[in-house]
């Protein structure tokens, strides 16, 4: 059994499999569009935290006001497509994953958007209490404007548009509640913290990260997942590793691919190769056809392992790595499997 020397196109895995990182087991190839994405989006962190800047100045003159308006779709007169607030998304939904990921630290609260940031509990306000949320006049209010102080004591104002239902008003029990004792700090600046850094700085590497497991989610079943992280760890060359990397993925150009493809019209021609019996798929080529298990049967004798009769490609290439186990092994542990698909 060996690669066909040319390989038709659309029998490759799609672009975004392709693009997942190695470590969800595919090639890593670097996805341009979500990697131009991070980098832009390192100007929507800049805006956020480098507030004394010419280049701040500029661009606040150019889009809106920031950094508030970040974690908003009000981008007053500004044409919404040209701002950097709609970078990740046309819709709030969309974009929401930028903020999902940056904490706020309250200082004098004069930059912390009251409902939509992260600074109080483990999610925006707007969405733990959107009762409250949808009444309230003044979605864009920062901290620092949702009240005032009132000899030495901070006093929350409340500004809703129409009379509080009762789901509203049990909200705002516990918005209450969830306040007590937080006042700004004032001359203390506001802060963000770039969550998927622990170091909270905001980093391109670890926001292109986010996108990709973002936009590849659910791609492959976590059993395929592993068997290709797995692939990965051995040491063989890269044109022995794809072509396994596309068997695990029943991608190669076998009978059934072709005929699904239209290339291949006539049913008889579907047969396998080998047995004619069954339909030519790589599962069925490689792993289940009479030939094949007559293959694996005698690799086995020759390792003194059980002969294992698994007919799902990433089945048997993880029963088949478990005979190694130690991880000193981990380079070698497929290199037979690899050899004789
Ligand atoms: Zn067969």
């Amino acid at each position: 059994m060996h690669q066909p020397k040319s390989i038709p196109m659309h029998l490759h895995p799609s672009w975004e499999k392709v693009c997942l990182p190695k470590d969800k087991g595919d090639l890593g190839i670097k996805n341009l569009a979500l990697f131009n994405l991070a980098l832009l989006c390192k100007w929507k962190w800049r805006c956020l935290n480098e507030r004394n800047t010419i280049w701040y100045e500029f661009l606040n003159f150019r889009y809106g006001p920031f950094p508030s308006t970040i974690f908003t779709s009000n981008i007053g007169s500004v044409r919404r497509k040209d701002s950097l607030c709609s970078m990740g998304g046309r819709t709030d939904e969309e974009a929401g994953w930028f903020t999902c990921n940056i904490n706020s630290v309250l200082g004098d609260g004069s930059s912390i958007n009251f409902w939509r940031e992260k600074w109080i509990g483990s999610e925006p306000l707007c969405s733990t209490f959107p009762n409250l949320f949808r009444v309230e006049r003044h979605k864009v209010a920062t901290v620092a404007n949702k009240g005032r102080w009132d000899i030495g004591i901070w006093r929350w104002i409340w500004d809703w548009s129409e009379a509080l239902s009762l789901d509203a008003a049990a909200e705002l029990v516990v918005l209450k509640g969830f306040l007590v004792g937080i006042t700004p700090h004032m001359n203390v600046e506001d802060k963000h913290r770039w969550i998927a850094n622990p170091l909270g700085i905001y980093s391109v590497k670890s926001c292109y990260s986010i996108l990709i497991s973002i936009y590849n989610q659910h791609l492959l079943q976590p059993d395929v997942e592993r068997a290709l992280h797995e692939l990965w760890l051995n040491d063989i060359p890269s044109k022995v590793s794809v072509f396994c990397w596309r068997l695990l993925q029943n991608k190669l150009a076998t009978r059934d691919n072709l005929s699904a493809k239209g290339i291949i019209t006539n049913f008889v021609s579907r047969s396998c190769t080998f047995c004619f019996n069954v339909i030519e798929s790589c599962d069925h080529l490689f792993f289940s056809c009479p030939l094949a298990k007559r293959v694996w049967d005698g690799i086995h004798s020759w390792m003194g392992t059980n002969f294992i009769s698994l007919e799902t490609g990433w089945g048997h290439f993880l029963a088949f790595g478990s005979f190694l186990k130690s991880s000193r092994h981990n380079k070698v542990r497929h290199l037979i499997w690899c050899t004789t698909t």
